[in-house]
């Protein structure tokens, strides 16, 4: 049953959607920082096959990095929390970190089985600007990243990581954790994604209700 956390949290998954646009509403990531064990969409039968594909080419991913000599820490052997001076916890779990020992850099890999996404490099350099100040083993290291998709890359070097990044993720990390909630806007693509149900937000609207024919139109004089 939905009750309020113990403590402010979010997961690095919901602030990158939130940065690139890719959610509009913020009322979402808002609730989830602030309150837990509430009631989740049912898992869509296509999580599965999505499940299996990711495990897949992260499989392959991991062989890949290991033939060039590197050493490969996996998913759960990643998992970070760091904390704000305001408490609110941010945590994150990066699909694969490589680490070369010739040159001494580590590399953030996430692999992705869908198509490219501006939120799929926020979420890699929120991953590369949090762990340094998560573990020991990365403190003061200047950490790469790479988003992989099944026929392509993006890298995402460290320089990416600077000041007029942080001050975006400060912002939107400041719209998560205040006390006041932001709006809702709730729309019937957005919805449908949104793993909240009905119970916790009873604006969401659902595909069925939507009816194309039924949408406003109007005539243009071209
Ligand atoms: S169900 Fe819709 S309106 Fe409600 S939080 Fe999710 S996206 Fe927003």
């Amino acid at each position: 049953m939905t009750r309020p956390r113990d403590g402010l949290y979010v997961w690095v998954t919901w602030l990158s959607k939130l940065m690139s646009g890719e959610v509009q509403c913020h009322w979402s990531a808002w609730f989830k920082t602030h309150y837990t064990d509430y009631r989740t969409q049912p898992i869509d039968a296509r999580l599965a096959s999505w499940t299996v594909e990711h495990n897949q080419y992260l499989a392959e991913l991991i062989r890949k990095r290991k033939s060039l000599g590197e050493i490969t820490y996996k998913e759960d052997q990643n998992k970070f929390r760091v904390r704000r001076t305001s408490g609110l916890v941010i945590a994150g779990k990066p699909d694969l970190i490589a680490y070369n020992k010739t040159t001494g850099q580590y590399t953030v890999y996430d692999v992705k089985t869908g198509s490219q996404r501006q939120s799929d490099i926020i979420q890699v350099m929120l991953y590369c600007y949090c762990l340094p100040y998560a573990s020991p083993i990365y403190k003061g290291k200047m950490l790469d990243g790479c988003v992989v998709y099944k026929t392509d890359k993006i890298e995402v070097p460290s320089k990416m990581i600077d000041d007029a990044f942080t001050k975006k993720a400060i912002y939107f990390l400041n719209i998560v954790e205040s006390p006041n909630a932001p709006d809702k806007c709730p729309s019937s693509i957005e919805c449908e994604y949104c793993d909240l149900s009905g119970d916790d937000c009873p604006e969401k609207m659902l595909s069925s209700e939507v009816d194309d024919a039924k949408q406003p139109e109007g005539e243009i004089p071209l």
